[in-house]
């Protein structure tokens, strides 16, 4: 008998539990994944991390060959189809189990159901493994068993939970198993199976596992010891850029934290330290994720607060264009949005400084400049990406409160002093002195003129009283 392994987000051989547990029988186990053009099209799945997947799954074709697993790339046009796609290759394979690891969202909950009802119907089954959270979701709650609306609280109990429980055990990665009498996808196939879909260069991503490793253990001897002083700042490269990693999940959580513990066991129990500032980053995922998988109608875009439903938002839509394009005349945004557009990533400090931009100061709707990100990111990632954007527009669980509105010239001056990113993002504005490049037609209006650097394209002290109007006029209805 063959077992199947449905991949998905978990692009990994290591520490993967539907792979394990696929091949604990000792019978060929074929991996499939699936590819849904016409999904990916309708959602503009971001270009650059579809080349990324298309790249990663070349490698993981001969990672799993290795082990004697055969990975089958498999294109289809919906989402929904994945029940007919995967009933015909188990009666193609003799397949009478597939096991995939859980994902979080709703939509992919209700596919797995339904895909789970069309193989009972013919007496095949599908095998559901925890994965994607350091632990499962619903498992940290309060004493009075609510979820934590609030993040502090939150990872105090996470963390409790992992030194009173112990740390997730790594699952252990599959040896080399019997012969495999089923063919692999050869890297033509892999390629033809997303000749439909768009993409771009995701080249300077890794993309095999030994590259991967290598970013971690780097960042971990290195990057890690001054994160929590160089975190912030968008010219250093002091965070370890593992997101999409994470996203594909081609590094597991547990084998992370493992790797991050066998260096520094600290963490867990001290909020002091590199290691212990990048724990918590991993948190505020988890907090997100859990909150996604708690509150399904966060998956349907609404607010967390609902009053938040009310704000009156601009339509703003040239405004909006000259956000995406990168000409809103404050160079910290346009250079921040020039590095998503190049890279299809953005430093975090700056993720979180042009969403409060176009919300706050623009005041144009959270849900344009979301949809916008996971077009465009390579680590577009639902969960982390809603709550970021949420907690930026001041919807969102703990968010920012409303009144904090990051001024994109201080944030400027103090997290690229020297104005050493924004000179490589913006070229143009290379000659101007480290007190004018923040703010070009403000400090040297004749010099930025001559360059044709854009005015900007609103009066900061007005749109930030535009927006506390705004969110003022919530509180009046409410009281
Ligand atoms: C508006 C906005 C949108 C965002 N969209 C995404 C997204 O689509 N995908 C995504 O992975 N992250 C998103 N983030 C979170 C964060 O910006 C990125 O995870 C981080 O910049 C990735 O760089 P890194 O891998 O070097 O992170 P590091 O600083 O090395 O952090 C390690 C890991 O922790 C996680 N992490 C770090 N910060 C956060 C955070 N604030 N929230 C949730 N997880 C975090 C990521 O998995 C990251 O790889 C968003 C943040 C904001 C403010």
């Amino acid at each position: 008998m063959t077992q199947l392994v449905w991949l998905r987000n978990d692009l990994r051989v290591e520490d993967n539990p539907a792979l394990a547990a696929a091949y604990a029988g000792g019978e060929p186990v074929v991996a499939v994944y699936l590819v849904p053009v016409q999904t990916w099209q309708r959602h503009g799945v971001s270009p650059r991390k579809v080349d990324l997947i298309r790249r990663r799954l070349h490698h993981l074709c001969s990672e799993l060959r290795q082990r004697e697993v055969a990975l089958r790339v498999i294109a289809c046009d919906w989402f929904s189809d994945a029940g007919t796609v995967m009933l015909q290759l188990m009666r193609e394979l003799g397949a009478q189990e597939v096991h995939a690891n859980a994902e979080l969202l709703l939509d992919e909950q209700r596919r797995d159901l339904k895909v789970a009802r069309r193989l009972e119907g013919e007496g095949r089954r599908l095998v559901s493994h925890a994965d994607g959270t350091l632990v499962r979701p619903g498992s940290v709650l309060t004493g009075a068993g609510d979820i934590y609306k609030v993040y502090t609280p939150f990872r105090r109990a996470l963390l409790r939970k992992l030194l009173t429980d112990g740390v997730p055990a790594v699952t252990p990665s599959p040896r080399r198993g019997a012969a495999n009498p089923h063919a692999s996808s050869t890297i033509a196939e892999i390629d033809a199976a997303f000749a439909a879909v768009p993409q771009l260069s995701s080249q300077p991503w890794a993309a095999s596992r030994s590259e991967i490793w290598q970013q971690l253990q780097h960042f971990a001897d290195g990057p890690l010891h001054h994160y929590h002083q160089q975190r912030d700042l968008p010219a250093v490269a002091g965070t370890s850029q593992l997101s999409a990693a994470f996203t594909l999940g081609m590094l597991g959580m547990n084998e992370t934290l493992d790797a991050l513990l066998m260096r520094q066991p600290e963490p867990l129990a001290l909020a002091e330290g590199g290691a212990a500032s990048w724990l918590n980053e991993l948190c505020w995922r988890e907090f997100y994720r859990h909150l996604c998988a708690l509150l399904p109608f966060l998956v349907m875009e609404k607010p967390f607060k609902p009053e938040t439903a009310r704000l009156p938002w601009r339509q703003g839509d040239d405004d909006f264009a000259a956000w995406c394009e990168g000409r809103t005349g404050f160079p910290i945004i346009d250079a921040a949005m020039i590095q998503l557009r190049d890279t299809g990533w953005m430093h975090n400090r700056l993720r979180m400084v042009v969403a409060s931009f176009l919300t706050k100061h623009l005041l144009i709707d959270w849900r344009r400049g979301a949809d916008f990100f996971m077009r465009h990111l390579i680590d577009g990632d639902f969960a982390a990406n809603n709550g970021g954007w949420q907690w930026a527009a001041s919807t969102g669980c703990d968010a920012a409160p409303y009144f904090r509105i990051f001024n994109p010239i201080s944030q400027s001056e103090r997290f690229d002093a020297d104005g050493i990113f924004l000179r490589r993002q913006l070229p143009q504005l290379a000659a101007l002195s480290n007190k004018a490049i923040h703010d070009p037609h403000g400090r040297a209006p004749l010099v930025a003129q001559r360059l044709g650097y854009p005015q900007p394209i609103v009066d900061l002290r007005l749109g930030r009283e535009r927006a506390l109007a705004a969110f003022s006029s919530l509180q009046e209805v409410g009281s």
